[in-house]
């Protein structure tokens, strides 16, 4: 498992509490942004230059409202404002963190209203006071496009407020009751924008927390319906399963060890089934701890009986295993007087071979066959398949 795991416990009570779309737990936050981060850039990046195309279209506009400072305009357009743009929409998708994305992404708004305010402060235009108009307007369409997340909306919208207030306090012509006017038709529009912006970005995250939720409901169904209930080792189906993929491979050496608790029947006897099965859980442990988690495969073959399948492991090092094992459980100590040595022990078969040359059922009886020789010589101990002095298979 993964470091940045989330439990599907942690992700319902997030789906049930009422902000839990806005309180991811880090974890799943980096998940989110490492799932829809690299869409989130294309987007920004695809609206960058249709903006870019826009705003150049708008050059028009500024020879029509404020002719005498068309050429410093249009050279702002053209050298300032779009080459920002494209530099932004180049860096756009190399960039992993959320914070340097959105203010990149505010920045395209930040320099569109720049342009327009300089241009507003020296215009002798008569045009000048619709001139300005183009700010709001900007911040306007910007923003409903980029659909920014909750706090980079309500930064931006603070930004250009400033920027058109001290262009209008620059020019000193606009009267106090049309700056007043102003300032709140632009603050209805910024909430309405901020508003519905945020609303939908709630929505995304919900969707998003039910999809995790789904997809770790189904991952979790999927471990019960491999995973044996009494010790959480796998069962038969989840030894198919690896098989399936280990023999679809490349060919590897893999080692196979069945052991098998030694006189269980007395052991439920004398202790009652409740212990028993207490007694095989450890023994399952035991083996569990001597495994690599990624690649080897714990089975509990049904009753006492257990498999153990090591990837890239021959006889030598599989009998060296399962030896540890064994002497594990004998030291657990467990009382068992039906048992000669006093204690639970089991008895290990094993064997190795080659998936080019051995199928899983293959392998699995010769160690099957071991077993039955190391519990004929005394059990708790362990016997290699390939140091039978008759072997039953090559
Ligand atoms: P051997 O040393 O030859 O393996 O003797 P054994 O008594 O272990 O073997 P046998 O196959 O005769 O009996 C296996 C016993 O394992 C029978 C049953 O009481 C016990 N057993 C099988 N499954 C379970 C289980 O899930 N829980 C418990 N507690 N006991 C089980
Ligand atoms: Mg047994
Ligand atoms: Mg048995």
């Amino acid at each position: 498992m993964d470091a940045n795991a989330i439990s599907l416990q942690e992700v319902e009570e997030l789906v049930a509490s009422r902000r839990g779309a806005f309180a991811f737990p880090p974890a799943l936050e980096a998940r989110f942004e490492r799932e829809t981060g690299p869409r989130r850039a294309r987007f920004l990046v695809k609206t960058t230059l249709r903006t870019a195309i826009i705003y150049n279209l708008f050059i028009l506009c500024e020879y029509l409202l404020a002719p005498d400072t068309f050429l410093l305009a249009t050279a702002l357009h053209l050298f300032v404002v779009t080459p920002w743009m494209l530099l932004v929409a180049h860096l756009l998708p190399s960039i992993t963190s959320p914070r340097w994305r959105e203010t990149l992404a505010a920045s395209i708004a930040v320099a569109m209203v720049a342009q327009v305010s300089a241009i507003y402060t020296i215009t002798t235009s008569e045009y000048a006071a619709r001139y300005i108009y183009f700010a709001p307007m900007i911040y306007l369409c910007v923003s409903a496009i980029q659909r920014m997340p909750l706090i980079w909306g309500i930064r931006l919208a603070g930004t250009i407020f400033v920027m058109i207030t001290a262009a209008n306090i620059l020019r000193g012509e606009t009267p106090a009751p049309v700056a007043i006017v102003n300032a709140m038709t632009f603050a209805a529009i910024a909430g309405v924008i901020i508003n519905s912006n945020y609303l939908a970005s709630r929505e995304q995250r919900r969707l998003y927390l039910l999809s995790v939720r789904d997809q770790l409901r189904a991952e979790m169904s999927d471990s019960d319906a491999n995973a044996d209930a009494l010790t959480g080792l796998g069962n038969r189906r989840f030894l198919e399963k690896r098989a399936r993929a280990l023999w679809d491979n490349a060919p590897m050496q893999v080692a196979a060890i069945i052991f098998d608790a030694d006189h269980f029947k007395s052991f439920n006897d004398t202790y009652g089934h409740s212990r028993g099965d207490t007694c095989l859980k450890r023994i399952a442990a035991c083996a569990t701890a001597e495994l690599r988690e990624t690649s080897d495969v714990a089975i509990r073959l049904g009753g006492e009986e257990f498999l153990l399948l090591l990837v890239d492991t021959d006889a030598e090092v599989a009998e060296i295993v399962a030896e540890r094992i064994r002497a594990t459980i004998a030291a657990l100590g467990i009382p068992h007087e039906g048992n000669p040595r006093g204690v639970c022990t089991a008895s290990f078969g094993v064997a190795s071979a080659s998936t080019r040359n051995a199928t899983l059922e293959e392998i699995v009886e010769r160690a099957d066959a071991a077993l039955y020789v190391a519990k004929s010589a005394g059990r708790n101990r362990t016997q290699r398949h390939d140091m039978l002095r008759q072997p039953a298979a090559a």
